[in-house]
């Protein structure tokens, strides 16, 4: 018997609900990559991007649980950067996870965030916080990938604070004890990484940079200087202004528009998985790239 043969299917001609930007255990999120696939196609996403945290060591496991979801799938990755000293975040997409320059930029990122790390424990030993970096360990799912949500997680089990964002309101963000700064990829170090690779680099979630309005365009201006095509418009930390806002910002520089909840696990995201506003019908969705 004939099956129809474009059902469920990767990739899909005109995915309705396209997620580009979740993490798994091999960075700060709470499930692991099979688990983020399957929870993905339960909420009815169509096509998705597993994109952890400077590492690319959930994407094999991740691209079979899609297929067997019956989801499209497409490589990502969570690049952290700084740009002027403010830390940004640029999701690559569609590049060859093989690429033997991206994965060492890659390693050498997750190295420094273990002496970052224990500067971040020392600093919080320093207010009568003792042992944070030890403990942070205790949440790390991929030891070679220490994140601030795990000293996060620790801090709220330990009762310093209720929840995550009170968490990192009194403790993590810039200007609070338990922040330092620290030395993160260059913006075209990122670019260069994702491009050599044959990707597609997306600004993560610009809603959430502390950053005037001429210094996003300048940045904006330095991300299409160096080849940057995507936007992420539609996401999980945006309010409906910051929709707007970035849809008018991608429609002056022609980058394609992305959609992604930044899922990291039940009960403690902006959004679940899929579970983001639509794009406004005239942007080009990021998606169309890749089909
Ligand atoms: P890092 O890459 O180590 O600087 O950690 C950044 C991560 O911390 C983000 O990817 C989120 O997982 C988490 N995070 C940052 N800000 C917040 C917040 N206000 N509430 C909850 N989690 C946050
Ligand atoms: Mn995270
Ligand atoms: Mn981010
Ligand atoms: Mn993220």
């Amino acid at each position: 018997m004939l099956k129809f043969p474009f059902a469920r299917q990767p990739p899909f001609v005109n995915p309705a609900n396209f997620d580009f930007h979740c993490h798994s255990i091999v960075s700060d999120g709470l499930l692991p990559p099979e688990a983020v696939a399957r929870r993905a196609a339960d909420n009815g996403v169509d096509c998705w991007a597993l994109t952890d945290h400077d590492d690319l060591g959930g994407l094999a496991a991740a691209r079979t649980a899609a297929a067997e979801a019956g989801i499209g799938f497409v490589d990502g990755v969570e690049i952290s950067i700084e740009w002027k000293e403010t830390p940004i975040h640029i999701v690559g997409l569609g590049f060859n996870a093989a690429d033997p320059v991206l994965g060492a930029g890659l390693d050498e990122l997750r190295n420094g965030r273990i002496e970052r790390a224990q500067r971040m424990g020392a600093a919080l030993a320093a207010i009568g916080i003792p042992d944070v970096y030890e403990g942070a360990l205790c949440f790390v799912t991929n030891p070679s990938l220490v994140s601030r949500a795990h000293f996060a997680r620790y801090l709220v089990s330990i009762g310093i604070a209720r929840d995550l964002p009170g968490v990192f309101q009194h403790y993590l963000s810039p200007g609070k004890p338990g922040y330092v700064d620290h030395r993160w990829a260059t913006l075209s170090d990122a670019l260069g990484w994702i491009h050599g690779a044959g990707g597609v680099a997306v600004v993560a979630h610009p809603g959430r940079y502390k950053m005037s309005g001429g210094d996003m365009r300048r940045f904006l201006d330095d991300f299409k200087d160096l080849g940057g095509q995507g936007i992420e418009i539609a996401c999980g930390s945006h309010s409906p202004d910051h929709l707007l806002h970035f849809a008018r910002l991608a429609r002056h520089y022609a980058f394609y528009a992305s959609r992604g909840s930044d899922f990291h696990g039940p009960m403690e995201s902006y959004a679940d998985l899929g579970n983001v506003p639509p794009l406004p019908e005239d942007l080009k969705p990021v998606w169309r790239l890749f089909r």
